[in-house]
């Protein structure tokens, strides 16, 4: 059989050790796990990598912890307001939301947009129309209402600070959660990537942030990578991140490791953009850099290699 390779991220930020207490660390360590296997499950089946991203993500939207989906962050005004795209190397066909509310998973929103509409990108009011005319499941105010993501919010309106899923403010923000993302190779060769968040918390004014647009947070090119970044999304639409590691492998040569080096620890640290990102190309080779003090993330292998780790080892 082919080999297959799947990754995911939970977010990245001011994770340290000391901040963590070993209950909460296992508790993250397990949504991982869940979502890395229930991804790795179809690859396993022989499905497609875009049908892996969807479902590790779901799972991960489904997770309290993270900042996606059930647990999204709010808004300044109070409300979950949901970005996600999902892209497929092989067609370079790709669906992306913005500003969604009361879906239950934003990430088959997305694919369906790709799939079943004649656009790419979809926004808001209209999307959740759409969302209506394809079935896709709603979830009422309170499926989304995390007392810890509202305190945070309370505490990011004290300081007046727009902050990232981990970023302390001043104390508890210890219990942030993280924008997630899945990038994936199947048995045919395919990469898909996919990501999927609330933003940040204390956004205003219908802000958007990368994770739904396509080429900064989420990219995915069969010739060379599939990219999902997390991190202050205003630094990496101005880089492009996940468009220009495409880039660097296609243009310059670079390999996958060298291309995510550039980007993550030179572009990004140049104009102080925080955060990182999974990256996976066509032959299966997986980077997990970030520039943070840490980062969710996991990976799994077709030969049985597995890896989940949090901070900066
Ligand atoms: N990149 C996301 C955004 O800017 C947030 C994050 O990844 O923490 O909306």
């Amino acid at each position: 059989m082919n080999k297959y390779a799947i990754a995911i991220h939970g977010g990245a930020g001011t994770i340290t050790r000391a901040s963590m207490s070993a209950e909460k660390e296992l508790s993250y360590k397990k949504g991982l796990e869940d979502a890395i296997n229930a991804g790795d499950k179809i690859l396993a089946k022989g499905g497609t990598s875009l049908d892996a991203v969807e479902a590790a993500i779901r799972c991960l939207e489904d997770n309290a912890l993270f900042n996606a989906g059930r647990g999204a962050v709010f808004t300044n005004e109070g409300k979950n307001e949901m970005d996600a795209s999902i892209m497929e190397g092989l067609t370079l066909k790709a669906g992306a939301v913005t500003g969604v509310m009361n879906i239950k998973n934003p990430i088959t929103l997305a694919k369906a947009v790709m799939e079943k509409s004649e656009h790419v990108f979809l926004s808001g009011l209209g999307a959740m129309q759409f969302a209506e005319t394809m079935k896709i499941e709603f979830m009422p105010d309170e499926y989304f209402f995390v007392q810890q993501r509202y305190d945070q919010l309370t505490q990011a309106k004290e300081t007046d600070t727009i902050t990232m899923d981990h970023t302390e403010i001043k104390t508890s923000a210890k219990d942030k959660t993280g924008t997630v993302g899945c990038v994936a190779l199947d048995i045919f060769g395919n990469l898909a990537a996919g990501t999927s968040t609330g933003g940040m918390t204390n956004k205003k004014y219908g802000r958007v942030g990368d994770s739904p647009i396509i080429g900064a947070g989420t990219y995915a090119n069969n010739n060379t990578c599939a990219i999902s970044c997390t991190g202050v999304g205003e630094y990496f639409i101005r880089a492009v991140v996940a468009y220009d590691i495409s880039c660097l492998m296609e243009y310059k040569g670079l390999s996958l490791k060298q291309a995510c080096d550039v980007v993550v620890n030179k572009k990004l640290v140049t104009i102080g953009g925080e955060g990182g990102l999974i990256a996976m190309d066509a032959k299966g080779n997986i980077e997990l850099p970030f520039n943070s003090e840490g980062m969710y993330r996991a990976m799994k292998k077709s030969d049985g290699e597995m890896y989940i780790g949090i901070y900066r080892d």
